[in-house]
C-alpha cells in the first residue's frame, strides 16, 4: 500500500514559477498542488490538508501575505514562505505568520533548503508538542497519586489514633495497678510499652499536622495569656525520658516574673518538645539543652526565647533548609537519627501562627541555637491576634462581632476583686462550656475574662446576663461577689472597623 505524500500548495501568477516550484516539491518527497491566484488557493486549502503554503508576494488577487494570513487563521498549524522580490516587507511578512521567506530569482538549491528548513521546524514542533501532551499527562497522574497520598495519610492517621488510645489507657490502667497487683518486672515491662505507645501517639500527630498543612488548611490556634517558664514545664516533663536516658541536663532559664505570653499553650509546649528534642538528638551524652530569654524585640510587644545546646551544630549549607518538609541534616555521631523531618517545618508553622519568628544560629564555638519570637499579652497583641482576624471572619462572613468583658465585684468593699485559684479555674471553666467553639476566651489575671464571640449587642446582653445567672445560681462565687459584665459590638454600636477597634480598647484598657 502507498502512503499518501504530505501535500504542499504552490500559489503563484507566473506558470514557469509554479512549474519550477512543483517539481523541486515533488523532488523532495511531497506531492505539489498548484493555483493561480488567491481565491482558488484558500478554495483548495479547505478542501485537502496541506503542510505548507508556497505564495507569491504579488499573487494576483488578495496578495500573498493576505493570503497566508487568511489560511492561518483559518489552520494555525500551517506553514508557509513568501516569494519576494525585495526584502523590505520584512516587518508585514512577519506579521502575517509566514516563516519564511525566499527572494527571487532562486536557485533549486535554494528553494530546496527552505523546504528542509521548514520540514526541520516541523518535525521539532511535531516532537515538543507530543513532550509536552506526554508531560501534562504525567503531571495530572503525579497530582493524582500525591493527592491519593495525602488522603491515605490523613485517614490511616485517623485510624491508628483509636486503637492507640485505647492501649494507652489500658496499659496505664495496668501500671497503676488498678486491676490487680503487678511485679516490678511487668512493671518495668509495662513501662516500656507505655514509652513506645507516647512515641507513636507522637508521630501520628506529626503526620495528622503534616497532612493538614498540606491541604492547605490553616492552624487552629486557641491563645491565652501563660506565663512561659510553665509551658517550658510541661515540655520538659513530657522529654524527661529522652533527657534521661542521653543524660543530658536540660536548664529552665525562663524568668518566672517574665511578661504572661499570648499563646496557644498545648501548641507552643509541641514548638518546645521539638526544640529540647532536637537538642537532645544532636547533642552527645552528657550534654546541656538550655532555654533562656534574651529580651524584647525592638517594638516591645515580643519576647525572644532561645533554645541552645551543646551538641554538634547545624553545617552552614543545611541552615536555609532545615525549615522545609521532610528535610533532614546530618546524622548524629551516633549514626542513625530517628525523626522524620518534619518537626520544624510544624514548629515554623506555629510560631508563624503567633505572628512571630524563628531562625537558627549555629555557634561556631558548636551547639545550635533556635531564637524564636513569642507575643507578650497585651492590647496590642490582642488586637492583631485575635480581634483583627476575627473582625476579618465577620466582615467576610457578614457575621456581627462582640467584645465582652466579664469581671467580679466585691459589694462590700464596692470595688472589682480577683477571685481566688480555685473560683477562678471553675469560673474559667463553666464559661467556656457557656460559649461556642468558635468564641474565643481569654482570662486574665483571676479577675477578668474576655470574650470575643460572632454575635450582635442583643445577643451578647443576654449572654452576659446568663453567665450572671449561672455564676451567681451554680455556686461558682465566693459569698458577696458578684458577676458584672459590659460588652461592645460591631456593627450594633460601631459602625466602622475603626470606632469598633476603639470602643474595644477602651474595654480592654481598664487593666
Ligand atoms: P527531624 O524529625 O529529622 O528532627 P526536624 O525538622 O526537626 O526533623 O529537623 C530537620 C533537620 O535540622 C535535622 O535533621 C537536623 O539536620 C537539623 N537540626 C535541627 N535541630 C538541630 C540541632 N539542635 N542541632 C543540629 N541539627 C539540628
Amino acid at each position: 500500500m502507498q502512503i499518501a505524500k504530505e501535500k504542499i500548495l504552490i500559489a503563484d501568477g507566473e506558470e514557469t514559477i509554479r512549474e519550477m516550484v512543483s517539481r523541486i516539491v515533488n523532488q523532495s518527497g511531497f506531492e505539489a498542488v498548484t493555483v493561480k491566484q488567491a481565491k482558488q488557493a484558500l478554495e483548495v486549502l479547505k478542501s485537502m490538508p496541506f503542510i505548507l503554503l508556497i505564495a507569491d508576494l504579488k499573487l494576483p488577487g488578495m496578495g500573498g501575505l493576505e493570503l497566508i494570513k487568511a489560511a492561518r487563521s483559518e489552520n494555525p498549524d500551517l506553514h508557509a514562505i513568501c516569494m519576494t522580490d525585495s526584502l523590505q516587507d520584512y516587518i508585514d511578512l512577519i506579521a502575517s505568520g509566514a516563516s519564511d521567506y525566499i527572494t527571487k530569482p532562486f536557485t533549486v538549491g535554494e528553494m530546496k533548503a527552505k523546504l528542509d528548513r521548514v520540514n526541520r521546524e516541523r518535525s521539532l514542533i511535531r516532537d515538543l508538542t507530543q513532550k509536552s501532551v506526554e508531560l501534562e499527562r504525567l503531571n495530572e497522574e503525579l497530582k493524582r497519586l500525591d493527592q491519593l497520598k495525602s488522603t491515605f495519610i490523613s485517614s490511616i492517621s485517623h485510624e491508628l489514633r483509636t486503637p492507640l488510645t485505647v492501649i494507652k489507657e489500658f496499659v496505664s490502667l495496668m501500671i497503676e495497678g488498678h486491676v490487680g497487683p503487678v511485679t516490678d518486672d511487668q512493671k518495668e515491662y509495662l513501662g516500656i510499652a507505655n514509652k513506645n505507645v507516647l512515641r507513636l501517639t507522637n508521630l501520628i500527630e506529626t503526620l495528622l499536622d503534616f497532612s493538614r498543612i498540606e491541604s492547605g488548611k490553616r492552624l487552629k490556634l486557641r491563645f491565652e495569656p501563660v506565663r512561659l517558664i510553665e509551658v517550658v514545664e510541661d515540655a520538659a516533663m513530657t522529654i524527661s525520658q529522652q533527657l534521661e536516658e542521653k543524660r543530658i541536663t536540660l536548664e529552665n532559664r525562663i524568668d518566672p516574673d517574665a511578661p504572661p505570653v499570648l499563646i496557644d499553650r498545648k501548641r507552643m509546649a509541641e514548638v518546645l518538645i521539638n526544640l529540647i528534642g532536637n537538642g537532645i538528638k544532636f547533642t552527645p551524652a552528657g550534654g546541656k539543652v538550655a532555654v533562656d530569654l534574651r529580651g524584647l524585640t525592638e517594638k516591645r510587644d515580643y519576647l525572644k526565647v532561645v533554645v541552645s545546646d551543646t551538641g554538634v551544630g547545624i553545617a552552614a549549607e543545611d541552615l536555609p533548609k532545615i525549615f522545609g518538609r521532610f528535610y533532614q541534616g546530618q546524622k548524629t555521631e551516633a549514626g542513625l537519627i530517628t525523626g522524620t523531618g518534619l518537626g520544624l517545618a510544624i514548629t515554623k508553622e506555629i510560631i508563624d501562627g503567633h505572628q512571630g519568628d524563628i531562625r537558627p544560629e549555629s555557634g561556631a564555638g558548636g551547639g545550635s541555637s533556635f531564637v524564636f519570637t513569642l507575643p507578650i499579652f497585651g492590647i496590642s497583641t490582642l488586637y492583631s491576634l485575635i480581634l483583627d482576624p476575627m473582625f476579618e471572619e465577620a466582615e467576610q462572613d457578614k457575621l456581627p462581632l462582640s467584645l465582652t468583658r466579664v469581671e467580679f465585684w466585691d459589694q462590700r468593699a464596692g470595688r472589682e476583686v480577683a477571685l481566688n485559684r480555685d473560683s477562678w479555674e471553675s469560673v474559667v471553666y463553666a464559661l467556656q462550656k457557656l460559649v461556642r467553639s468558635v468564641d474565643v476566651i481569654i482570662p486574665f489575671q483571676n479577675r477578668v475574662v474576655y470574650i470575643f464571640s460572632f454575635i450582635a449587642s442583643k445577643m451578647a446582653r443576654e449572654i452576659g446576663e446568663r453567665i450572671q445567672v449561672k455564676l451567681t445560681l451554680g455556686g461558682y462565687l465566693p459569698k458577696g461577689i458578684e458577676v458584672r459584665f459590659k460588652s461592645f459590638s460591631h456593627p450594633g454600636e460601631a459602625l466602622t472597623k475603626e470606632d469598633f477597634l476603639k470602643g474595644c480598647r477602651l474595654l480592654l484598657k481598664e487593666d
